[in-house]
């Protein structure tokens, strides 16, 4: 009997959000793999169309059973009324700055690499000002408001030294100037993090990392109020941006395992960050979970964990850390995040190779640095491939 409690809890939201209910009864949501759906009547078609009915009618617009009763899971997990799926996170990201971002972009602090290519190569070849600033530059913040900006973007936990950035503040400096604020959460999933709840108007997702979890799918999504995200739905049809109905059910059997996977990710990379601290080859560990990381209060103020990517710093060079990368042997050298297995980069290898070492020295990112996505694996098998890369 849930009568007892008004709004269920995340796990409940995650098995039973997505509505689905079909004529056999399936538990689960399957895959139509269907293009077009068929109608009685024109008068049937056109409640469809003029949306006074739900219902399937063609795929790319989304109006597919499988697609739809995905997007009801995504808008449940985080607390949003409404939520758009797409093929890939930066398929989501393109249709929220194209909807919300014309008048100007500004991203506050580091960024995933093809956000940050978006906004500094791209959309300003369509004529869209956008303005990069990093965390220790927020004082500028007010100034490009007034000048104009109209959306604010920005990932916390940041990869990779995993800063903080504070919602609740931003999102008062961007509404005193009638701007929205939209929060890439793919580091902190629903599970650690509810960006809306902070006062942030938009939640971006690379669905790619923690909501799939097993690497095994491509997909983005954006939530928040229906009349923010109504005006992105245009843009995803006809940018084509649509996430595949095969895809969507995928994504939907993951999400029913969301929450017990994010604690476990989140247990595991706090035993890991301590290990690592003691470690006498480690200079530096990063990891919002500690209580001397400079982020640790913010984050307990805005996270409810803290997330299962980590970045250690060695006591050595760039060479020094490549060795250990390529000695790992449970952690893959693979650049993704957010999987069942667990994976290894060098950010100065990978992530932000393209950065020249000024600017990663800018950044506070240094050659030594590798970044860690735990896994579900024993977190004591993750601890001893560790100790026997570090030896
Ligand atoms: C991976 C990632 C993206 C891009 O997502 P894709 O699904 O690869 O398009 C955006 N933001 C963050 C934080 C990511 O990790």
């Amino acid at each position: 009997m849930m009568n007892e409690r008004s709004t269920p809890g995340l796990a409940t939201l995650g098995i039973h959000g997505h509505g689905f209910k079909d004529a056999y009864g399936s538990p689960h949501v399957p895959v139509y793999d269907t293009t077009t759906f068929s109608f009685a009547s024109t008068a049937d078609l056109l409640d469809v169309i003029d949306g006074r009915k739900a219902g399937g009618l063609y795929t790319r617009y989304g109006l597919n059973p499988s697609i739809l009763a995905l997007e009801n899971t995504l808008a449940g997990l985080e607390g949003a009324e409404q939520a758009w799926a797409f093929c890939s996170g930066m398929a989501a990201a393109s249709a929220l700055f194209l909807t919300h971002g014309r008048e100007g972009i500004v991203c506050v602090g580091e960024a995933y690499g093809g956000t940050l290519e978006l906004l500094s190569s791209q959309l300003p070849l369509l004529g869209i000002p956008t303005h990069l600033i990093l965390d220790d530059e927020l004082d500028r913040l007010d100034a490009l408001l007034a000048g104009g900006a109209k959306l604010v973007f920005f990932e916390t936990p940041t990869n990779p030294t995993l800063s903080l950035i504070d919602i609740r503040a931003i999102a008062r400096r961007a509404h005193a100037h009638g701007a929205l604020v939209a929060v890439d959460n793919t580091f902190a999933s629903p599970v650690n993090q509810h960006p809306l709840a902070l006062g942030a108007d938009i939640v971006m997702h690379s669905a790619t990392k923690y909501l799939g979890g097993h690497s095994d799918l491509t997909a983005g999504a954006l939530m928040g109020a229906k009349a923010l995200l109504q005006p992105v739905w245009s843009w995803r049809k006809n940018l084509g941006s649509m996430i595949a109905p095969a895809t969507a059910s995928l994504l939907a059997r993951s999400l029913r395992t969301l929450v017990v996977r994010v604690r476990q990710h989140n247990a595991s990379a706090q035993r890991i960050a301590e290990a690592m601290q003691r470690h006498p080859r480690v200079r530096r560990v990063f990891y919002p979970g500690l209580t001397d990381f400079p982020g640790h209060e913010l984050a307990r103020s805005q996270m409810a964990g803290f997330g299962g990517m980590l970045t250690i710093e060695l006591a050595g060079d760039g060479a020094d850390a490549t060795r250990v990368a390529d000695r790992l042997r449970l952690f893959a050298l693979a650049p993704s995040l957010g999987g069942v297995e667990s994976l290894v980069t060098q950010p100065c290898t990978t992530t932000h190779h393209d950065l020249s070492a000024a600017e990663r020295a800018r950044r506070g990112i240094s050659d030594a640095m590798l970044r860690l996505s735990v896994g579900l694996e024993d977190v004591d098998d993750l601890i001893a491939d560790l100790e026997q890369a570090l030896a």
